[in-house]
């Protein structure tokens, strides 16, 4: 269970996130919705300590813990970007073996076992020695979800997992998100689309600019 309490962030005078309380028990859904300008990027920022919060506090099963000082291997939020931030001039292999390797060093056998496993979860077995510019915009948000499952979050995060795909394709996310859930994935999903995020979601978050 990951829980966030009191959680407060301004950019200057601004304030971007206000007194923010949280529950997300293991295994369910928070949809994060409102329009642009709302803070939701931002929160999924300071959850995997790419961004620093100024009051309020981090739970991981009741123990706090602090996104920002987290070695790689204990970050409890991994993130899907928008634009998916695959290594272009690496396959799709060597995007998700990556930070095994280098961060958590690994051996081979481990990782390459990890990615197996994820690679059949998530249907890019054929995908694996292909390069991140012969993918679709489908099988690449595939990669960036395999490469951040393969660092054993506590919590998998989205930031608008519709936006960069074909309108035919949010059923497959939605069915990826929901198949991801079965398996016990405890998922965060920022959206700007309310239906995607009701169709999915136990729990939905509304934010608004301040
Ligand atoms: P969108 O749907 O457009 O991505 P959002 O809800 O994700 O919007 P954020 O990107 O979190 O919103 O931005 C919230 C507010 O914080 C915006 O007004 C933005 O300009 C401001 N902001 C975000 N990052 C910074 C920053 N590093 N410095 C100053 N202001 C920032």
């Amino acid at each position: 269970m990951i829980e966030l309490k009191e959680i407060n962030k301004q950019f200057g005078e601004k304030e971007v996130i206000k007194n923010l309380n949280l529950v997300i028990p293991d295994g369910e859904i928070l949809a994060i919705v409102g329009p642009s300008g709302g803070g939701k990027t931002t929160l999924l920022r300071t959850l995997s300590g790419l961004e620093t919060i100024d009051s309020g506090t981090f739970l991981l099963n009741g123990k706090a813990f602090d996104p920002t000082q987290a070695t790689e291997h204990e970050q409890v939020v991994g993130v899907v970007f928008q634009d998916f931030q695959l290594f272009p001039h690496l396959s799709v292999f060597e995007n998700i073996s990556l930070a095994p390797k280098m961060v958590l060093k690994q051996a081979k056998e481990v990782y390459t076992k990890k990615i197996q496993e994820l690679a059949r979860t998530l249907e890019i077995n054929e995908l694996l020695t292909s390069y991140p510019f012969q993918l679709s915009g489908g099988q690449k948000q595939r990669v960036a979800i395999a490469r951040a499952l393969a660092m054993n979050p506590s919590v998998l995060a989205y930031d608008e997992p519709t936006s960069a795909l074909d309108p035919e394709l949010r059923q497959q996310v939605q069915s990826l998100i929901l198949s991801l859930k079965k398996e016990g994935v405890t998922q965060i999903v920022v959206t700007h689309d309310l239906t995607f995020a009701k169709a999915i979601a136990d729990q939905l978050l509304e934010v608004s600019p301040k």
